[in-house]
C-alpha cells in the first residue's frame, strides 16, 4: 500500500504578522508546527502500514522551515519525505495549492492512497484535500472519524456528518480527509526522532513536479486575499453576580436594564 500523507506547516503562535503588501502571513522566521489536524493524518498512515504493510510519504509545500514537519512526521513512522519549497510556489491559494501537490503525487506514482487534514488551522477553508482529488481525478471522503476496512483495492470509512455517521467504500486509488476523532498521535519514541533529524528530505521545484508557471504560486492563483486584520478585541468586563437564586435573578435582571440589552 503506498501512502502519501500531506501535512502543512502553519504558524504556532497567535501573533503572526501579516504582510501588508502581500496581506499574506510573514511565515519565514514565525514559530510554526505541524497543522494540528495532519498529526492524525500521520498517525492514520502509520498505522495502515502496520495494519497491512505498504510505504509512507509525508509531502509538503512550503518555506524551507516546512522540513521541521517533515521531519517529524519521519520521527513518527513515515518513511519518506517531501519538499516543495521554491519562490514559484510562494502565496499560492487553495486551487494552486491542490495543483502543485497533485503534480507531486503523480511524480511519486503508483500512490493507492492520499490521507489530508480536515483543514488548515490558518487558511481554514478544508479546499485543499478536495481540491487534489478533483485534479487527479479520485475517489474522495472527507472528515473520516474511522477506517472501517481497507484492502488493495478499496477502503471503508465511516465519516461524521450533521445528522450522523455515513459509511462509504471507496474504490482505490482515493483520498480522504481526517478528524482528531479518528486515532491518538502517537509521541515519537527518541530513538526514532534522532533517525528522523539525520534522514533525507527530499526537495523539488517546479521543473521537477512538472508544474507548470501558470499553474502555481500568487499570480496563478485566482483567489487574492484582499484585506488581512486581526479581529477587533473586545474589552468585556466581568462582573461576579452574589446571594442568593432570587437576589442573583434581581441582580442580573438590573444588570441587564442598565446595559440597555433588555
Ligand atoms: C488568513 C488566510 C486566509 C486565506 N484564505 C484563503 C481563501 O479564502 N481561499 C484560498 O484559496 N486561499 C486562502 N488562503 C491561502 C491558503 O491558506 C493556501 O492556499 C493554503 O496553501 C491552502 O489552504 P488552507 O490553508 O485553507 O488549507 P486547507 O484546505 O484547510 O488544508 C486541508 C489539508 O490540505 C493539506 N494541505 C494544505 N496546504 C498544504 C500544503 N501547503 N502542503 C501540504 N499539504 C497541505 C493538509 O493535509 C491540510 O490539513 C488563505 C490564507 C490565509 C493565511
Amino acid at each position: 500500500m503506498k501512502i502519501v500523507v500531506c501535512i502543512k506547516q502553519v504558524p504556532s503562535t497567535t501573533d503572526a504578522k501579516i504582510d501588508p503588501e502581500t496581506k499574506r502571513i510573514i511565515r519565514e522566521g514565525t514559530k510554526a508546527a505541524m497543522n494540528p489536524f495532519d498529526l492524525y493524518a500521520v498517525e492514520e498512515a502509520i498505522r495502515i502500514k502496520e495494519r497491512i504493510g505498504g510505504e509512507v510519504t509525508a509531502l509538503s509545500m512550503g518555506p524551507e522551515s516546512a522540513k521541521n514537519s517533515l521531519i517529524e512526521a519521519l520521527s513518527m513512522g513515515a518513511d519518506n519525505a517531501v519538499l516543495l519549497c521554491d519562490r514559484m510556489f510562494a502565496g499560492s491559494d487553495t486551487w494552486a495549492t491542490s495543483y502543485t501537490l497533485a503534480k507531486a503525487i503523480e511524480k511519486i506514482g503508483g500512490v493507492d492512497l492520499i490521507i489530508c487534514g480536515k483543514q488548515a488551522v490558518d487558511g481554514d477553508t478544508a479546499q485543499v484535500g478536495p481540491g487534489i482529488a478533483a485534479k487527479l481525478d479520485l475517489m474522495q471522503a472527507t472528515n473520516v472519524s474511522k477506517i472501517e476496512g481497507i484492502s488493495e483495492d478499496a477502503i471503508t470509512v465511516s465519516r461524521l456528518n450533521e445528522t450522523g455517521l455515513d459509511v462509504l467504500r471507496l474504490r482505490l486509488p482515493a483520498l480522504i480527509t481526517v478528524i482528531k476523532d479518528i486515532n491518538e498521535p502517537r509521541i515519537p519514541t527518541l530513538k526514532n526522532a534522532r533517525k528522523a533529524r539525520k534522514a533525507e528530505i527530499i526537495m523539488w521545484k517546479p521543473d521537477d513536479i512538472g508544474a507548470e508557471p501558470d499553474k502555481t504560486g500568487l499570480y496563478a492563483s485566482p483567489t487574492r486575499v484582499v484585506r488581512t486584520e486581526p479581529p477587533e478585541t473586545r474589552n468585556s468586563v466581568t462582573k461576579k453576580i452574589e446571594g442568593g437564586v432570587s437576589d442573583q435573578a434581581k441582580a442580573l435582571l438590573d444588570e441587564l436594564v442598565s446595559r440597555g440589552l433588555i
